[in-house]
């Protein structure tokens, strides 16, 4: 692991927590964004406040860290690509071991470790606000997206409508209606027709 910078923005000193088991310590902080804090589509813009409301607390293997992120997003609409701004906070939650704990590395696990006295707290965002992000970001839940024909914003013309295709489809319909009405006129006759004819026939 390399060495934390205790001067870095991101790297919060826990020697006044101290080491003894259970005990506590509430930091609120805010911190600027690092860089990439997102997806490509949504994102908190590198530099932007994140605001931090932690508790600290000191356990066998080391420092656990809960509490809330609190930060700006940025990005587009993934359906009619208008450019989204909304604010999110997330739950953050992660242990930090002693660096001189006997838990092991494991690169899947992702075990994070105290330098000394300093946490970087920059996976503890990560996790807690990339992994929350919806895949699919949109301006609103029922945003109708872009017209197929044009490219027009449904939501800002929600009566858009194309004249030229639309109009062969109602002239099908037009004639099915007028199908179905003639049927129904010849049966009534039909059945007329078998009983009127019966009193001919024993002549
Ligand atoms: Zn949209
Ligand atoms: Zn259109």
């Amino acid at each position: 692991m390399t060495n934390l910078d205790p001067r870095a923005p991101l790297v919060l000193d826990t020697r006044e927590l101290g080491r003894r088991p259970g005990s506590q310590r509430e930091v609120d902080l805010s911190v600027p964004a690092p860089p990439e804090l997102g997806i490509e589509v949504l994102s908190v813009p590198e530099g932007s406040p994140v605001e931090l409301r932690l508790r600290l607390e000191a356990v066998m293997e080391g420092v656990l860290v809960t509490g809330t992120a609190t930060a700006g997003l940025e990005g587009e609409c993934a359906r009619c690509l208008e450019s989204l701004s909304e604010p999110i906070e997330v739950d953050v939650q992660e242990l930090f071991v002693y660096d001189d704990s006997d838990i092991e590395d494991d690169e899947e696990e992702g075990v994070f470790r105290l330098d000394g006295d300093l946490l970087d707290l920059e996976p503890l965002l990560r996790d807690g606000i990339v992994l929350s992000l919806p895949f699919q970001p949109l301006c609103r839940d029922d945003c109708p997206g872009l017209c197929i024909e044009c490219g027009a914003r449904l939501a800002d013309d929600p009566d858009h409508q194309h004249e030229e295709p639309i109009d062969p489809r109602w002239a099908g319909l037009t004639a099915l209606r007028e199908q179905s009405d003639g049927p129904s006129d010849r049966s009534a006759t039909g059945e007329a027709g078998p009983t009127g004819s019966e009193p001919k026939r024993s002549e």
